[in-house]
């Protein structure tokens, strides 16, 4: 990904893609705070735009703000610069990865004093557990590992370092033979997937974990929200068991990466009939429409590059 032509926008400009580096001495290398955000640019009937950028940018500042870092650049400048890295490397869609971290300055667990950066990458990415994934649905795995507690390095924040329990979750689970995993709170609730939310369907209703369960409020998890009330389906946010899965209709992902991916076996148990389920392929449909430009009623959703 390191070794190829482009921009990316680092401190307030567009640099080359092979001069984007930082000092190994770097403060979130060592200690993981730093904190990013994942969002997407479609290829719309309106032209390229990105999907929920305002929400995505708040949702950076939050994070930062929980980690008590300060973004040295305003929401508009982090929107503006999203936009430019997009048109910069032309494209026409593309995931975007705006990410902070803490500079080199000096080391100890103390970050005070040290500069807080911010950069802007995109390049593009199909569909992140794969196009058969999204039309079959994918198989999950219950991880062995659990999701982290609200109380220790805040889950409402997309920090990095959040991200070492999610690699060792779908590595176990890829290891294993399996698409994706599955974690689960400290009090054995579901929470959600490596990198996505998680819906289940019964009897017509969904149902996801409420976030007290240590999941990130995702971002497409509010889009199915909207979805859903469109739908006249009714959602329910609750706690939700391991078996609840086993038993539900249908089941499926969420996430700007993951989109809407169903989901076909949870620890070799099939759900439902074993492939993607009727509702969760009309909300699959209906996102695609709101992404792509084609449901004027979420215009405001989209941003033109
Ligand atoms: N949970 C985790 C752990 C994630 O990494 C993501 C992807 N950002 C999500 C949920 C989904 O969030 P969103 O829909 O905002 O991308």
């Amino acid at each position: 990904l390191h070794d190829r032509d482009g921009k990316i926008w680092m401190d307030g400009e567009l640099v080359d893609w092979r001069d984007a580096k930082i000092h190994v001495l770097t403060h979130t290398l060592h200690y993981g705070c730093g904190a990013f955000e994942g969002v997407r640019a479609y290829d719309t009937v309106n032209g390229t735009a990105i999907f929920r950028l305002q929400e995505h940018t708040e949702r950076l500042f939050n994070s930062a703000k929980i980690l008590r870092m300060k973004i040295p650049f305003s929401q508009e400048q982090v929107n503006q610069a999203q936009r430019e890295v997009v048109k910069a490397n032309g494209l026409k869609s593309a995931y975007l990865r705006p990410l902070i971290w803490i500079g080199s300055e000096k080391l100890g667990v103390s970050p005070k004093g040290n500069q807080v950066h911010l950069m802007v990458a995109a390049w593009s990415w199909g569909a992140y557990l794969g196009e058969d994934g999204m039309k079959r649905g994918i198989r999950v795995k219950t991880s062995s590992y659990t999701r982290h507690h609200v109380n220790i390095t805040m889950t409402q924040a997309k920090t990095v370092s959040n991200y070492t329990n999610s690699i060792l979750a779908n590595m176990e689970a890829t290891d294993d033979g399996y698409d994706e995993a599955l974690l689960l709170d400290a009090a054995g609730f579901v929470s959600e997937g490596a990198g996505e939310n998680l819906f289940v369907i019964k009897n017509g209703v969904v149902y996801t974990p409420d976030l007290s369960a240590g999941a990130l409020n995702g971002i497409t998890r509010n889009t199915i929200f909207a979805i859903c009330q469109d739908l006249g389906l009714k959602l329910v946010e609750k706690r939700i068991t391991r078996d609840e899965v086993y038993i539900c209709d249908e089941a499926f992902f969420t996430g700007t990466a993951a989109e809407v991916t169903p989901i076909r076996e949870l620890d070799r148990v099939e759900i439902g009939s074993g492939s993607r389920g009727p509702i969760t392929e009309k909300i699959q449909s209906a996102f695609f429409d709101i992404v792509n430009g084609r449901n004027p009623k979420y215009a405001e959703w989209l941003t033109a590059v």
